[in-house]
């Protein structure tokens, strides 16, 4: 049986309304805090509306891959304690402590041979251009009106875009 391409695809912004917890949690710092006391699923209420129908619809085409950065355990318990937790495999989280991922791309790249990454920051979007992926930018968040540095493959307002015109079976790969 084939296996389906692995796809990126980015956390804040992009899956999580990143924002939102800036708005409730007014430092990076209490934020970290209080998110290392979750225990349930308290960041659901932190993922965009589109997030959990992109997930199941992704997975047609691509196997989702989360691929972040920032502090580690944070990021961590933003998968942990939501929904997404269930729906990405342990295997399929790639966090990277600090903020390097336009610097880790490369060597992901070479491990696991990603098709795809979905980002909202035309930093990251620039360095998979270049390292050939397909890439798919949303215009959300903190980047929303930020100019592109090397042309997306596609740009979209949010996911649910993505869901309702099917656009992800132009980009069907045999792997
Ligand atoms: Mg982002």
């Amino acid at each position: 049986m084939p296996t389906l391409p692995l796809a990126l695809i980015d956390l804040d912004h992009t899956l999580l309304n990143t924002t939102h917890i800036k708005i409730d949690y007014r430092t990076l710092a209490s934020a970290v805090e209080a998110f290392s006391h979750f225990t349930g699923n308290e960041v659901d209420r932190y993922l965009y509306p589109d997030t959990i129908a992109f997930i199941t619809y992704i997975k047609k085409y691509f196997i989702p891959a989360i691929f972040t950065e920032g502090p580690a355990d944070f990021q961590k318990a933003k998968i942990s304690h939501s929904a997404l937790a269930g729906l990405i495999d342990n295997n399929c989280r790639f966090v990277f402590d600090g903020f390097t991922k336009a610097d880790q791309l490369s060597q992901l790249v070479a491990l696991h041979h990603p098709k795809l990454l979905v980002d909202d920051n035309p930093k990251n979007l620039e360095t998979a251009h270049y390292l050939n992926l397909i890439t798919v930018r949303v215009k959300r968040g903190d980047h929303r009106a930020d100019p592109d540095i090397a042309s997306p493959d596609l740009t979209v307002a949010s996911l649910q875009e993505i869901i309702e015109k099917d656009l992800f079976a132009t980009f069907i790969i045999k792997v």
